[in-house]
């Protein structure tokens, strides 16, 4: 399955370019088969959510929230996928409460693009370790996401890819596989910390189909990281699950 697990729509994120079923019907042609939607410090309703499935049969969307935490540095951004409970909103500053009430929920949290700013990883200086912390994202420049990936050994974090989608040109750069089918947030939770998937990114793809990148450039203001030329494609041991399987710089 090809997911994404970080996307917004200009439903309810203002910074958002593109409406919910253009987003959706993007990720089909691009054959994804899961989505969280994860807005800014909102969540859909289950009524939503329904007239937004019964349009896109052939994908599995879930709700999540990207919420802002309240730091006294800058803000934290964290994914809770799997929710659609407003009670969060109302927790921003107490980011304890948090972890525990989406562990309730069996929600997977993830820390977003922790080193796109300072004090994006400040929580886990605090203590208040996630489940995973965002790798590969367009959010992340190359040096930032091998930031990632030794902290997330150090703290026995998972890793994961996202697209941070917030236009129609972002899927398709960075998202996660697995070989397990999921139903359920709480499902794809135990396939993240089980390590039952990889994180992918389109260099993968141009390079195993030979198909180029044809969109790549396209301007956004939130432009994906490019490739670098003769990266290591070897697989370290103990690598599934903890992030893809490329040395960076
Ligand atoms: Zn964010
Ligand atoms: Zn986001």
């Amino acid at each position: 399955m090809k997911v994404e697990l970080h996307l917004h729509t200009n439903r309810y994120s203002t910074c958002a370019v593109d409406s919910p079923e253009d987003m959706m019907a993007r990720l089909v042609e691009l054959g994804y088969d899961a989505v969280f939607i994860t807005e800014h410090d909102a969540v859909w309703s289950e009524a939503e959510l329904d007239d937004l499935r019964s349009k896109f049969p052939s994908l599995k969307i879930f709700p999540g929230l990207e919420i802002t935490l309240a730091n006294a540095v800058r803000s934290v951004h964290l994914l809770i996928l799997g929710t659609r409970d407003p009670a969060f909103l109302t927790m921003q500053r107490d980011v304890g409460s948090i972890l525990a009430r989406a562990r309730r929920q069996h929600c997977l949290t993830v820390l977003a693009h922790p080193y796109r700013w300072e004090g994006g990883s400040g929580i886990l200086a605090e203590g208040f370790y996630p489940d995973a912390i965002e790798h590969r994202t367009p959010n992340h420049t190359p040096l930032q996401s091998l930031m990632s990936k030794v902290t997330a050994r150090q703290r026995s974090l998972r890793l994961i890819n996202s697209g941070d989608c917030h236009s129609l040109n972002f899927p398709g750069y960075f998202w996660v596989e697995t070989h397990q089918p999921f139903d359920s947030p709480a499902e794809l939770r135990r396939i993240i910390l089980e390590g039952q998937y990889e994180n992918r990114t389109y260099e993968d793809e141009s390079l195993t189909t030979g198909t180029g990148n044809q969109e790549l450039g396209t301007g956004e203001k939130q432009e994906p990281v490019k490739r670098e030329p003769g990266k290591n494609r070897n697989q370290e041991p103990g690598e599934t699950g903890t992030g893809n399987n490329k040395k960076q710089g």
